[in-house]
């Protein structure tokens, strides 16, 4: 069968077709054409106002971040089950994070305990969509409407996945997509900022552009760019965008190539689950998948690593997530201890991503399937516990 990797980046075929195209242009910097078509087939794909590519995911909450104008010692409301990138960006501005818990079955922060984290210092809730699946947003916006706060949602897995009526990303104050190799579209490297608030289109633009109203001129609609405004250099250069654009032209293929897959594990899996030897995923009524990533969770952390040392010994790499932030020695700095959030830490120690790429094939599928199953199902233990 030989090794299944965990993940592995697909292509469709055009990439380099479209970088050929861009070198031929002499146009490779920023903003060049394939950028703009990048945005262009997002804004409408996703009914969204304004979308900016950037260099990363990271990059794009950085740049929420300076938009919002945060202070030292402004608080933010985030999920501790997170990569450091969400926690970062803000902190990157002299802003501490308020760690909420997750709900055992999205992951997603639990939108039930944000409330009462909200202090006078509140400005923002960074909802995470995990796994491309939604946070419950009609209630974090409402929470956010009522105490004055803005919403940025972090969408590095959730390009191309709904709630409700409206793509992720589009939903909040501001919504940040990864391009990284790792997530479903890609350019190895890569991200986009949405802005849904049209007040900030503007300085969005100059921040990206180092905080010169560049943009601006390169549209005629200034006849010299200067200095007007703190910045950086977010944006992509157009090669990548090029490679990019042939993800995103087959978006809904990819995200169906993907659902195949992820059904085919529910499928293997739910007589495990009805034997209560697993849980499953779920995914709410008004959410839609882009089927980012396909996760189990074990009984405990003991079987999950046994399983992980099973699977690698089968040829299998499977992965566990996220330390949750607050019992990292950052979290711990700032005053967090283990125990402060139960189903963080319960969750972390428990779950366990399966391999789950485009190519996965059916038979390497049912393979993991079967070794999965055996192993929970206790009939490998003797073998197991003679390593
Ligand atoms: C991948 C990811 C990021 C970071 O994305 P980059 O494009 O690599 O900067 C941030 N947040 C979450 C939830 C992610 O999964």
């Amino acid at each position: 069968m030989g090794k299944i990797p965990f993940n592995k980046p697909s292509f469709t075929g055009s990439e380099l077709k479209y970088i050929n195209d861009s070198v031929s242009n002499q146009h490779i910097s920023g903003d060049g054409l394939y950028t703009q078509k990048c945005s262009a087939l997002m804004e409408q794909k996703f009914n969204a106002k304004k979308i900016l590519l950037t260099t990363s995911c990271t990059h794009a909450l950085e740049l929420a971040s300076i938009l919002i104008d945060l202070k030292e010692g402004d608080e933010i409301i985030v999920p501790s089950y997170t990569f450091v990138s969400t926690v970062n960006a803000f902190m990157l501005r002299g802003a501490k994070p308020v760690f909420v818990d997750i709900r055992l079955d999205t992951k997603n922060i639990d939108e039930n305990l944000i409330e009462e984290k909200i202090t006078s210092r509140t400005k923002a809730i960074f909802p995470v969509h995990y796994a491309g699946i939604s946070c419950d947003m009609d209630k974090i916006n409402d929470i956010a409407k009522r105490n004055n706060l803005y919403v940025i949602e972090d969408a590095a897995q959730g390009v191309n996945a709904k709630y409700k009526n409206n793509y992720l990303g589009t939903i909040g104050t501001f919504g940040c997509y990864s391009f990284h190799e790792t997530k479903n579209f890609m350019c190895g490297e890569g991200g986009a900022i949405i802005i849904n608030d049209e007040r900030f289109i503007e300085r969005a633009e100059i921040v990206r552009e180092k905080g010169t109203n560049r943009s601006k001129f390169f549209r005629g609609e200034i006849d010299k760019y200067t200095w007007v405004d703190i910045g950086s250099s977010y944006l992509p250069s157009d090669i990548l965008a090029a490679f990019l654009y042939a993800q995103l032209e087959s978006m809904d293929a990819i995200t169906n190539t993907r659902k195949i897959i992820y059904n085919k594990y529910i499928e293997g899996f739910k007589d495990l689950e009805k034997e209560g030897r697993v849980l499953l995923p779920v995914i709410p009524e008004n959410c839609l998948s882009n089927y980012h990533m396909f996760y189990i969770l074990t009984e405990d952390e003991t079987q999950r690593d046994r399983l992980i040392n099973y699977l690698k010994k089968q040829e299998i790499v499977s992965v566990f997530h996220y330390v949750p932030l607050h019992s990292s020695p950052i979290g711990l700095n700032l005053g967090y201890s283990v125990g402060d959030l139960p189903v963080t830490e319960d969750v972390s120690k428990r779950l366990l991503r399966l391999p789950f790429y485009n190519d996965l094939t059916d038979d390497k599928q049912d393979y993991i399937i079967s070794n999965v199953t055996a192993f929970l199902r206790g009939k490998v233990l003797s073998t197991n516990r003679l390593n």
